[in-house]
């Protein structure tokens, strides 16, 4: 049943640009009569949107793919805008979000094809039809990528979507409404709502709206993921993660500490799949240790949209303020800094590139996501403790294993409690495979056939 909509008592979101603390924009928070509307108008476009086939779907997709390609210096700049990425991060994630509508418009036609299941009767099989009208709960972090990551496949299988975009990225939330407009998406497919978290709360209540889909924290989950389960509605839980990065005795260290600079510094380490736990065997903890510490020292913080810059601010003050807390609280428990540990002098929201060796349980920097440029190392005696670590987290969304022996990888790999293990990689999101978490990082899968399968109904067809 429709519930009439509160006003929100925060009349606006501000988009305040991380470099300088400047307050760019101000958008003002829908009132009641707005979300009531949006409501109606996604509730009016699905079954029409749904009716249609698949390749006019996927022709939308495609000029969404065309819009996002044109625009992307554009695009690319409101997001350092916004949230502070380095220029050229932001570029490579507008160009992933047009390789996941094009994606998606080439193979939903394959990954939602009815199956035929062997039974007794004439014919059963199984059909991949669309739920209805979805709420995204989004984040700042990669503002385009984390909402197209779930919109292209959900549009492709016939649902429509609300999208409630963090409050510190209203402009690309905009952005992105543009972006479906030009491509000729029908009004109602995806509605914009600027809304704070009560009202979004009253929108996952309304019984238009048939399931959620959260990218966020573990608190945020808690609060999401109990709304839904108490009004029965479907939900995908993408929450944080402290990625295990486990270095055997016989890795490489030339490419190893590479790769440990980039999975822990891009994005300022605000990456939801980003190395946080440098989980390193004893024989060769010295040595990795030293390069990665000169490696690290080379992220030189400044103006995101600068090429010589390769250490962005964070998105937030507040959230630069707290991870200070939890590196200081980490040192007091017995935690050595051996890199950065402190905010930059004089900046709005930057954090030095940081290490911090001998961490162990009780710290934040073990127990804790730290999401923001700070490595806590963690030696250990051999692989069979390296793994027993790595697993002694409640997170479970990626891990990775650095060795010289590809097979001793794999077996290590298959021993981590994740959503995804890679050997001799950086872990990352790839259209193709799935992707999510076990534990606290949630539930449910993004990306590949499973992907797009999480938001329709696996309907059983028997005709005996
Ligand atoms: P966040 O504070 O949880 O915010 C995410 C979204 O949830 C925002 O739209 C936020 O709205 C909303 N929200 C926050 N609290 C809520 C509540 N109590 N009820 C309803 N909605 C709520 O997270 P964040 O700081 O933006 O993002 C960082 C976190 O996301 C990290 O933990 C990171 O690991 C995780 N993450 C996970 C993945 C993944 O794929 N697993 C990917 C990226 C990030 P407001 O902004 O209006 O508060």
């Amino acid at each position: 049943m429709a519930e009439s909509f509160q006003e929100s008592t925060m009349k606006h979101q501000e988009s305040i640009n991380p470099a300088t603390g400047k307050v760019e924009h101000r958008v003002p928070l829908l009132d009641a009569a707005a979300v009531e509307a949006r409501l109606r108008a996604a509730a009016g476009a699905f079954p029409a949107w749904s009716s249609r086939r698949l390749e006019e779907r996927g022709a939308v997709l495609r000029k969404v793919a065309g819009e996002l390609r044109s625009r992307r210096e554009d695009l690319a700049q409101l997001m350092t805008a916004e949230m502070g990425k380095l220029r050229r991060e932001a570029l490579a994630e507008i160009d992933k979000c047009a390789t996941v509508c094009d994606h998606y418009a080439a193979h939903a036609a394959g990954y939602l094809q009815s199956e035929d299941i062997a039974t007794e009767a004439q014919r059963s099989y199984v059909r991949y039809e669309p739920l209805g009208c979805v709420l995204a709960v989004m984040p700042w972090n990669f503002p385009y990528w984390q909402v197209f990551r779930f919109l292209a496949p959900a549009l492709m299988a016939g649902n429509v979507a609300l999208l409630k975009h963090a409050s510190n990225v209203p402009r690309c939330a905009d952005a992105i409404g543009e972006l479906l407009q030009a491509a000729g998406a029908p009004e109602g497919v995806l509605g914009v709502l600027h809304i704070d978290n009560e009202q979004a709360a009253q929108v996952l209540r309304d019984d238009r709206v048939v399931a959620v889909t959260l990218t966020g924290s573990e608190r945020a989950g808690r609060s999401i993921a109990a709304n839904a389960g108490e009004q029965i509605k479907k939900c995908v839980m993408e929450l944080g993660g402290s990625d295990a990065f486990i270095v055997l005795e016989d890795a490489d260290l030339d490419s190893t500490v590479d790769a440990a600079v980039r999975s822990r510094f891009d994005n300022s380490g605000q990456t939801c799949i980003a190395a946080k736990r440098f989980i390193v065997v004893d024989a060769i903890a010295d040595a990795f240790v030293e390069r990665f510490v000169a490696a690290a020292s080379k992220r030189v913080y400044g103006d995101p949209t600068r090429e010589e810059t390769t250490l962005a601010p964070l998105a937030r003050a507040d959230l630069r303020d707290e991870l200070h807390k939890q590196v200081q609280a980490s040192i007091e428990r017995g935690a050595k800094p051996l890199l950065g540990c402190e905010p930059v002098a004089g900046s709005h929201a930057g954090y030095a590139a940081s290490i911090l060796d001998n961490v162990g349980p009780g710290m934040p920097a073990y127990d804790e996501e730290l999401f923001g440029p700070v490595a806590a190392i963690i030696r250990v005696r051999d692989e069979a403790e390296a793994v027993r670590v790595a697993n002694d987290t409640r997170y479970g969304l990626g891990g990775s294993v650095w060795t010289a022996d590809a097979q001793r990888g794999e077996a290590v790999a298959c021993q981590l409690q994740c959503g995804a293990a890679f050997v001799n990689a950086v872990v990352k999101s790839d259209v193709r495979l799935p992707f999510g978490g076990v534990k606290r990082s949630g539930y449910g899968r993004e990306l590949g056939v499973h992907g797009i399968r999480e938001f329709t109904n696996i309907k059983t067809v028997y005709v005996a």
